[in-house]
């Protein structure tokens, strides 16, 4: 399987797995995607159903990435999956467990109970695994260096502790992280991890990152990389639990069945979108966005508007606070017949010139909804908490904000779009407790399991808002190579 460029030319060769798996954009600043999606037809999910009931997750994992990875050997490859996924470390041997809300339309698909209780574990624990696995086969090194607000940053470190060829350096913005976001990293006392407090913003944050990354010298020295949600692997990783869910859920395997997906970045329901294109039966994608709904105004009008940073409000599902979303041009690469050329035009050029691109009144865009199941809807606060307050106190069912936003516009689509819906849950309600609380009044108990970070010593760095000040600090703590 070779790897192309979303702003590549018509027949460029294109990469191996492995090569573009350490790396982050294309050299044309476009995105990896796979030549062809490979396909799968009804005799190939019946043996996917046999091995999932069988083997489990981990053995799943392998027959799906098998499509996508032709230079890792198969052995190696199983052992990969078969580490990533265990029941140590998410919760119980189903890995990805569903459960339906009532006896009504609407399935909850459980991807939060890996080590850092949110849905990015799924694939950041593979990655951990294949950088780990790639770093050694070439022996190399590679400084992880990000900046994250929440989710992803706890995720990347948990995956890539003890990893003797990997070190990670996080800048989070000081003070603005909840208690257990920040006892989550900064509890961590393993050697190669580093947590940075930079006296700033989010947006601060990314720009040291970008910085340093500027100076091609000091990124050589120090193998300066990335683990952001436009890695590829990532991606794939993601395939596997649509796929798994969908196994759980269906009877045959020509059953089709719609997903609805809390949405950012784009990340988790581009893979619905590459599985749906490899053919696994899925009727609608159903993206939710919060009140950041940039890409809810693409798909009901055509235009796609990036926000300035003042613009993107600051909500209570913050992990879908977004001012674009950095995989959307997967899609809007598939949408234009793969013509990378129109997709640099609109991603290179219309973006940083105009702020926007339009595709409205376009065949592409008016054969999104039949062509590639794609339907959207906003929510407020206010939707949040009711949906937070109805599921708890109707069905039972506690779900965390990002997860609520889900359900609120999935709910919008019962009846239209081919039931049964499944919610892709994103986190587990005790890391947004805050608005668990204003929602039901409930006090959720930090589970035992996260007690030991929540007591250990804070190993974080306070520096100032100054990529010279971290880079110093990179070179005076980073043991690599
Ligand atoms: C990352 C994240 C999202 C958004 O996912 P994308 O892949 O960026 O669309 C939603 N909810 C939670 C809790 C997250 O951590």
């Amino acid at each position: 399987m070779r790897y192309i460029s979303t702003r590549g030319l018509p027949g460029a060769a294109g990469a191996g797995f492995s090569d573009i798996l350490l790396e982050g954009l294309a050299a044309d600043g476009g995105l990896y995607l796979p030549a062809e999606y490979p396909q799968v037809d009804a005799g190939i999910l019946a043996s996917w159903r046999h091995v999932l009931a069988t083997q489990g997750y981990a053995a799943l994992a392998h027959r799906v990435l098998s499509l996508f990875v032709d230079d890792i050997p198969s052995d190696d490859l199983l052992g990969i999956c078969q580490r990533a996924y265990t029941p140590e470390k998410f919760g119980s041997s189903s890995i990805v467990p569903v459960e339906r809300v009532g006896n009504g339309p609407l399935w909850i698909g459980h991807l939060s109970n890996g080590p850092t209780a949110a849905f990015k574990d799924m694939a950041m624990q593979l990655l951990g695994e294949l950088f780990g696995y790639e770093l050694g086969r070439r022996d190399g090194y590679l400084t992880i260096l990000g900046a994250t607000s929440g989710d992803t940053g706890s995720s990347a470190e948990y995956a890539m502790r003890g990893r003797d060829r990997l070190a990670v350096y996080m800048l989070t913005p000081a003070g603005r992280m909840t208690p257990f976001q920040q006892a989550q990293m900064f509890g961590l006392q393993d050697e190669n991890i580093h947590n940075i407090a930079l006296d700033g913003v989010f947006d601060d944050c990314q720009d040291v990152v970008k910085a340093v990354n500027h100076d091609a010298e000091f990124k050589a020295n120090y193998h300066i990389g990335a683990v952001n949600s436009i890695n590829w692997a990532r991606l794939v990783a993601q395939v596997v639990y649509y796929v798994a869910i969908w196994l759980r859920v269906t009877t045959s395997n020509d059953q089709r069945i719609s997903f609805a997906v809390p949405t950012g970045n784009f990340g988790d329901i581009c893979a619905g979108h590459v599985a749906r294109e490899m053919g696994l039966p899925i009727d609608t994608l159903i993206l939710a966005t919060n009140e950041n709904n940039v890409l809810h105004e693409f798909f009901t009008t055509g235009v796609y508007r990036v926000r300035a940073s003042a613009e993107v409000a600051a909500t209570s599902s913050p992990s879908m606070d977004i001012s674009k979303a950095s995989n959307f041009e997967r899609f809007v690469f598939d949408l234009l017949g793969r013509d990378g050329e129109r997709t640099a035009d609109l991603f290179g050029r219309q973006l940083s010139e105009n702020g926007y691109f339009d595709l409205s009144g376009t065949p592409e865009f008016a054969s999104i909804p039949e062509r590639y199941g794609f339907v959207s809807g906003s929510s407020t606060h206010a939707d949040r908490l009711q949906t937070i307050r109805g599921l708890y106190f109707d069905n039972g069912v506690l779900v965390d904000p990002h997860t609520a936003d889900g359900v609120h516009i999935a709910h919008e689509w019962i009846g239209k779009a081919q039931a049964p819906i499944v919610v892709l849950e994103t986190a587990l309600p005790v890391k947004f407790a805050e608005t668990i609380k204003e929602a039901t009044e409930l006090d959720l108990e930090i589970p035992p399991r996260f007690a030991e970070v929540m007591d250990a010593p804070r190993r974080v760095a306070d520096l100032p808002n100054d990529a010279g000040k971290v880079k110093e600090y990179i070179a005076q703590t980073n043991k690599l190579g």
